[in-house]
């Protein structure tokens, strides 16, 4: 008897996925709902690999829809059975926060991934699982240009919800400046479209998006140019690490014009030697020549280095491809900042420096990005849920990068430190941090800076019960 009810308790306990959701359990309740093309199959870290395997989801099974209803479906099926879920694109979000475990289902976006235009070309409609390379190549083709993130492997919505940066900034504002309107499955499990006229809704998907639903897909502004326009000229200046608070003081003291955009980084130079270099990448949107002119005072210091090069619109983000390697560990830390404390960055290069020394940490990485920022401030704070418009001026992480946990804990306390180091100098009254950037254990205050009340009324009024809870939830 003891038997047999340990039996059926084994049972029960597998039917409600306890010991983990099963693929088999999921093509039986949800597979024959779903269209011809969705799939469910079990998850595996090799199969559905992350930018940083450092605290990363391990879900019992996953799930890729075909089409936008199947995400309704899906989200539906989710609730009503308590399972937890997860959208995944690109699969670059980095921070700590995500908690799903073998009871959990990965919903995979990747074959929502259209990109289509309005007849006028001045509307670009993409699919929630699109990413970076997607848009531009259509958006090449279609003699147009679109606000991305500058990495090709990144997903178009996962950088967009949560303020999006990107090479256009200067002449287009951040990326949720040029939302027209999401479809997005929201806590109800219903398919909805969210236009300015949502005002909570389209405000708050704009720079806290994953907390609200999954967006299916998105409709932005589209700028048509003429082939001319689709130049950009793009690279890598190295220097003598010498030159390291020149280099920094340079990016400080820019003069910024609205097609410039500049990154620091603090790399190795690769094998055999995997000496610390400092770097910088310029970005222009024009010719090599307006380039040069742009971005003379880094010029003027000499790089040891040259690979800048004038390239066409598709071929803007080939320098980060090497950034899209995924399967690290890679518990990154960041800081918003007001200002640049050149000090700050030198002490910063010594704990690089002694942090590379250690044996498999050579792929680690600090990068700053800085952009013109005018255009985005002609906006008031108060229009997106992004919280950093008017006080960040620039971005710093550090990006640890190995494939032995032993170094798990010399990282945690290298780049933690690294940002104590930032913000100690950051310029602010207190810290900031761009969502899409933080580490995991941020007040939600560093995140959402003063909308936090805001976004949490909004959150309790559309997902009570908290089902989108992955994210610096509210
Ligand atoms: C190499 C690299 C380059 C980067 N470059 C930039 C950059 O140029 N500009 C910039 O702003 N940021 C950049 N980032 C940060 C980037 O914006 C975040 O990592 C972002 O979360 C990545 O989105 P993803 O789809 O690739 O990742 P994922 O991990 O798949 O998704 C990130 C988060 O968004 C959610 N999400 C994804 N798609 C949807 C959707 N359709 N609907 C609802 N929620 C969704 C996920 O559930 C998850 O919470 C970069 C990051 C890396 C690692």
């Amino acid at each position: 008897m003891a038997a047999l009810l340990v039996l059926l308790s084994l049972l029960l306990l597998l039917q409600h996925g306890v010991c983990g959701l099963s693929r088999e359990r999921l093509s039986r309740e949800l597979g024959l709902r779903l269209s011809q093309s969705a799939s469910i199959t079990t998850w595996s870290a090799e199969e559905y690999p992350r930018f940083s395997e450092y605290g990363a989801p391990r879900p019992g099974a996953v799930v890729t829809p075909a089409t936008e209803q199947d995400v309704a479906i899906i989200v539906e099926y989710c609730t009503s059975n308590d399972i937890s879920f997860l959208a995944q694109n690109g699969g670059h979000w980095w921070a700590t926060t995500f908690h799903l475990g073998s009871d959990g289902l990965l919903i995979i976006l990747r074959d929502l991934n259209w990109v289509t235009f309005n007849s006028d070309k001045t509307e670009v409609t993409a699919g929630g699982g699109a990413l970076v390379s997607h848009v531009i190549d259509a958006a090449s083709e279609n003699n147009v240009l679109v606000h991305t993130a500058n990495c090709n492997c990144v997903g178009i919505l996962g950088a967009l919800l949560g303020g999006g940066y990107g090479n256009l900034m200067g002449q287009y504002g951040f990326a949720v400046d040029n939302v027209l309107s999401f479809n997005a499955v929201l806590a109800d499990g219903h398919l909805r479209t969210i236009t300015s006229e949502d005002k909570d809704l389209f405000w708050a998907f704009r720079g806290a998006g994953s907390n609200f639903g999954i967006v299916t897909s998105v409709t932005l502004k589209a700028h048509p140019v003429s082939p001319s326009d689709q130049t950009g000229w793009t690279g890598m200046l190295s220097y003598s690490h010498d030159k390291v608070e020149k280099v920094v003081e340079a990016i400080k003291t820019t003069h910024w014009q609205p097609q410039m955009s500049i990154i620091l980084y603090y790399t190795t130079t690769g094998s055999p030697n995997h000496a610390p270099r400092v770097a910088v990448s310029p970005f222009y949107h024009g010719t090599a020549e307006e380039g040069r002119s742009a971005f003379s005072s880094f010029f003027d210091l000499d790089p040891i280095h040259d690979t800048m090069l004038e390239v066409q619109y598709p071929h803007w983000n080939d320098g980060t491809d090497g950034s899209c390697s995924k399967t690290a560990y890679q518990p990154a830390y960041a800081a918003g900042l007001a200002t640049l404390d050149v000090n700050t960055w030198k002490k910063v290069w010594d704990e690089y420096v002694s942090f590379v020394s250690l044996n498999g940490t050579h792929e680690t990485t600090i990068m700053m990005e800085a952009y013109p920022l005018e255009k985005a401030r002609s906006l008031p704070e108060s229009s997106s849920a992004y919280a950093w418009r008017n006080k960040v001026n620039f971005n710093a992480m550090a990006i640890p990068s190995y494939h032995d946990t032993k170094l798990d804990s010399a990282a945690v306390a290298w780049a933690s430190k690294v940002r104590d180091m930032w913000r100690a100098t950051d310029g602010l009254d207190s810290p900031a941090v761009y969502i899409n950037f933080a580490h995991g254990d941020e007040d939600l205050s560093v995140v959402y800076g003063q909308n936090v009340d805001r976004l949490k009324a909004i959150k309790a009024s559309v997902d009570p019960t908290n089902i989108f809870n992955q994210s610096f939830v509210l």
